[in-house]
Parts: structure tokens; C-alpha cells; sequence
């Protein structure tokens, strides 16, 4: 098993774990928060379950129908969490206003507010963990995966301060305000794990840096060529797929304009990882000037 399925298993397990020491809490202490922050971690197994089918996919070889391989579906994991954040972020918003409209004390033992924050604490560890094992293994569905914990673990912390201020400062409204404040921050998070996941799925160029060092490279590993045009990347969770022109002079033999083709899809692969390299060679009068220049 690659580490990014354990991880993703490892994020069922977790959130089974926390759904019932949250459930427990509700039932201790019959508090509505403690029941939406519970609610919440229901869509995080369902996430959890949904990234898990979306990188078993993802992992499929190219095949006859489809040729660039499979790692969009990751991106499609993405964008239905980010769907179920924002349904969580409304449900949220409507307990808050409920209670807006008829405050009440909560009723919260010691100990159904103690298992809570110990749910809390395993989400934030593992949130962590995810935001930055995805970004090192370029994993789209674990990044996504880790900022939806995090969601959870701000409404966790909010209402468990809200919890602990009602008593402390009387004003029964300090709950649903809290909770209005956590489904907005809910809100901004799902917001943007939708656009993100929707821009890579439109082949947006997510990062303008690598594409200037993916340039910097081609011009660096082309001696011998004249210039490379039509310089266009795209990503695919951690694939990155590479296309341009490469400008040589027109006597060159076939051989020689490979042996360079070569060497810059090695330099580009030694860089970048797993690579899907095109390359156009053109003779002279092809050229553009306004390409990259070989150095
Ligand atoms: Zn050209
Ligand atoms: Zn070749």
C-alpha cells in the first residue's frame, strides 16, 4: 500500500474515532452545539470514505479510454468536500440562528466538555499531519481532506469557549454568536477548497514560480538548439504533463536533436518527478525570438 492510501485509511479510522467520542459528549451533556460539532464529523467520515474510492482511482494506469491517466479524479474528491464543507457551514449558520432566537443555557458536565476538547486535539494532530504530508506528496484529495479536519477543529474550539464564557460572563447570545463567526470562517474554507480544486480541473496554472523554473530548465539543458517555444504545462495531481517547441538548426540529424530532447526531459524529471514530456522539434526558420532562449 503507497503511503497516501495508509494516510487516507488513516483518516476513516480517525474520524470514526472522533464521531463517537463527539457523540458521546452530546449524549453526556444533550448540548445542541456539542450536537452540530458531532454532526460535523459525520461528513468527515463520508469524506473520508469518498477520498478513499477517489485515490484508488487516481491510482489506475492509463488505459484505453483513458490516455493521460487517472489523476483528475482527485481533484473531483476535492471539489465534493469542499461541497460538504459549505453544507456544513450552513448547518452551522442555522443552529446559530435558532439559538439566536431562543438562547439558553447549555447544559455541559466536566466530562462531556473534556471528551469533546480531546476530539478536538486528535483533529488538529492530524489535520496537521495531512495539510503537510499532500503538499510533499502532492496529494489534492489529502490536502483537502486535512483542511476540511481543520474546519472541524475551529467549530470545536469555538464551542467549546462559548461553552465555558456563557457562565462566566451570563449573556446566553455569546453560543450562537460564536457559532455564527465559526460557519462564516467554515463558509471562506469551503469557498476556497472549491475553487482551488475546480482551477486545477480547468488546467489553471496554479503556480507561476514552477512554470518560470520549468523554463529556466529547458533553457539550461538545450545546448546545442536554437530556442524553445509554446511553453505549456499542466498538472495532474503529482504528474505534470510538459509540451513545447524546440528550434534547432535545420541540418541537425535526427539523432543529434534527440540526444538534446533527452537530456532536457531528463533534467526536467529529475526536477519535477513523475513527468509527461512532449517535444516539437522545428529547424531554424521555425523560430520565434520570443521563445526562451537556450543558454
Ligand atoms: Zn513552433
Ligand atoms: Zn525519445
Amino acid at each position: 500500500m503507497t503511503p497516501i492510501m495508509k494516510a487516507a485509511w488513516g483518516s476513516l479510522a480517525i474520524s470514526v474515532v472522533v464521531l463517537s467520542l463527539k457523540a458521546a459528549a452530546y449524549w453526556l451533556t444533550g448540548s445542541v452545539a456539542l450536537l452540530s460539532d458531532a454532526l460535523e464529523t459525520v461528513i468527515n467520515v463520508a469524506a473520508a470514505l469518498g477520498a478513499l474510492v477517489a485515490l484508488r482511482l487516481s491510482a489506475r494506469p492509463a488505459d484505453a479510454n483513458h490516455h493521460y491517466g487517472h489523476n483528475k479524479a482527485e481533484y473531483l474528491s476535492a471539489m465534493v468536500e469542499g461541497a460538504l464543507v459549505l453544507v456544513t457551514a450552513f448547518l452551522i449558520a442555522r443552529e446559530a440562528w435558532v439559538g439566536w432566537n431562543s438562547p439558553h443555557a447549555p447544559e455541559t458536565p466536566f466530562l462531556g466538555i473534556s471528551l469533546n476538547a480531546a476530539a478536538g486535539v486528535i483533529n488538529l494532530f492530524w489535520a496537521v499531519f495531512l495539510i503537510r504530508r499532500g503538499r510533499s506528496w502532492k496529494s489534492p484529495a489529502l490536502i483537502a481532506g486535512g483542511q476540511h479536519i481543520m474546519t472541524d477543529v475551529w467549530t470545536t474550539g469555538a464551542v467549546l469557549i462559548g461553552v465555558a464564557l456563557v457562565p462566566l460572563t451570563g449573556y446566553l447570545r455569546l453560543d450562537p454568536l460564536i457559532a455564527g463567526l465559526v460557519a462564516l470562517n467554515i463558509l471562506w474554507t469551503g469557498y476556497g477548497m472549491l475553487r482551488e480544486s475546480m482551477g486545477a480541473l480547468m488546467d489553471e496554472v496554479s503556480d507561476p514560480e514552477a512554470v518560470a523554473v520549468i523554463r529556466r530548465i529547458i533553457s539550461q539543458n538545450a545546448a546545442g538548439a536554437i530556442e524553445a517555444h509554446d511553453v505549456r504545462t499542466r498538472t495532474a495531481g503529482s504528474v505534470t504533463f510538459i509540451e513545447f517547441h524546440l528550434v534547432v538548426p535545420g541540418p541537425m540529424t535526427v539523432d543529434a536533436a534527440h540526444e538534446i530532447c533527452d537530456r532536457i526531459e531528463a533534467a526536467l524529471r529529475s526536477h519535477l518527478g513523475t513527468a509527461v514530456i512532449n517535444i516539437h522539434v522545428e529547424p531554424e526558420g521555425k523560430a520565434k525570438q520570443s521563445g526562451v532562449p537556450v543558454l
